[in-house]
């Protein structure tokens, strides 16, 4: 078992370092400060141990836990990243921590009145008796992904203080600027050279993800005429009210707020324009490839219907695929699910296995060659000041982590 407080505290010491990315910067990493944490963890990863400790130019870090067997294993990795979401203040984190959890209202402020409770935060009450880590109610807290950055190192040192426990090789790779989307974009497979992964950055104990949506971004321009209202008649194209025709013709409930699990749907979130040019973007999400290639289509065909209407001038429309399902990639090497699976059962976790519905580095690096499931790490609400981090989750996901190391041995050993 892992020593409760050196989680506590090794955690403490990653949240308290502000690494907040920025989509609005062009370099990598986005923001200078991810720096502070990156350069720690490679003092730390020299420190413990780890051989072939490197970061390069994008703060990518990577290291190796040479193996202690002479029979051949496949390379393993465990990857998470540093950077917390641009969409929260994780500046000066001030983080609690709630002993013995009572199960009932915890109160992160009490000059804002801002209380956790369990009364609207129901997985709360499943954590009763345990030691939360929670935020003052300023900030988020950065268990997205710092948990999974603490349970991978925490995870090496018990291998390293406990070479009694059998392991291949296994590789640590520590990423940038998930929370933008940008993760995976220059993380060097090749130098990685595992066989497969698995990120340590999903949200309750026991979640195991190989399912996550396709997923394609889409821009409509609606080109108007202007004339004045009063002497408008068969010269005005009204661009608005174009926009407005195309939106009515989708679906009316496929869309986010009336869809689940694997039902995909059309996400228009944003539309602005007047009568000479409007423009509405939004996005297309699917688990499955075919219903994901027929929703583009639907949306191509809407256009054509009505440049027929009208002309075909008055609509542009542009879609981009952005990553796809990593289920299509995981499912030849099905046993990397399996090795998870059977680790969760072994030390009594409950396997929650559901479809993302959203993506992950890990569905981008399943197609970058690296099959990457996801395995849970901990914290709930995640990218706010309500998020927390019950810290027994934490040490779970460290045993799963050791213990995938032990089980893809002994199942290589013949
Ligand atoms: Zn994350």
């Amino acid at each position: 078992m892992t020593n409760k407080q050196q989680v506590i505290d090794r955690f403490t010491s990653y949240i308290t370092i502000d690494t907040q990315s920025d989509p609005k910067s062009e370099t990598t990493p986005s923001t200078k400060k991810q720096w502070d944490l990156a350069n720690k963890l490679v003092e730390e990863l020299k420190d413990m141990g780890m051989q072939d400790v490197s970061i390069d130019e994008n703060a990518y870090i990577m290291a190796t836990l040479p193996t202690n067997v002479n029979h051949e294993i496949p390379t393993i990795g465990f990857v998470a990243h540093f950077d917390t979401t641009p969409d929260y203040s994780g500046t000066n984190v001030n983080p609690q921590i709630i002993n013995d959890y009572d199960g009932g209202d915890i109160v992160l402020n009490k000059t804002e009145n801002i209380v956790l409770s369990p009364d609207y935060f129901e997985d709360l009450k499943q954590y009763k008796g345990q030691t939360l880590i929670t935020t003052d109610g300023t900030t988020l807290l950065g268990a997205d992904d710092k948990a999974g950055i603490t349970e991978i190192m925490e995870a090496m040192k018990y291998l390293i203080d406990h070479p009694e426990i059998k392991h291949g090789n296994i590789r640590v790779g520590f990423t940038p600027d998930e929370e933008i989307g940008r993760g995976a974009h220059k993380f060097d497979v090749k130098k990685f050279g595992a066989e497969w992964a698995y990120t340590m950055d999903g949200s309750q104990i026991g979640e195991l993800e190989y399912e996550n949506f396709n997923a394609a971004g889409v821009i409509v321009k609606f080109k108007g005429k202007s004339v004045h209202p009063g002497y408008a008649k068969n010269k005005m194209v009204n661009a608005v009210l174009l926009a407005n025709e195309f939106l009515s013709l989708l679906p009316p409930r496929e869309v986010p707020q009336h869809t689940s699990e694997r039902e995909g749907f059309f996400h228009f979130y944003s539309i602005k324009g007047d009568i000479e040019l409007t423009e509405i973007e939004g996005i297309i999400r699917d688990h499955d490839r075919n219903n994901f290639e027929a929703r583009k289509q639907l949306v191509n065909q809407i256009a054509d219907d009505l440049k027929q209407k009208y002309n075909d001038d008055i609509i542009s429309i542009e879609i981009s695929d952005q990553y796809y399902n990593m289920r299509e990639k995981v499912e030849p090497v099905f046993h990397i699910v399996e090795i998870a699976e059977e680790a969760m059962k072994q030390l009594n976790i409950e396997p929650i296995i559901k479809p993302i519905r959203g993506g992950t580095d890990g569905s981008q690096l399943s197609y970058m060659g690296l099959p990457c499931p996801n395995i849970f790490a901990g914290g709930h609400n995640f990218h706010g000041r309500y998020e927390y981090v019950p810290v027994e989750s934490m040490q779970k996901a460290i045993e799963v982590i050791i213990k995938i190391a032990e089980i893809t041995a002994t199942k290589y050993l013949n």
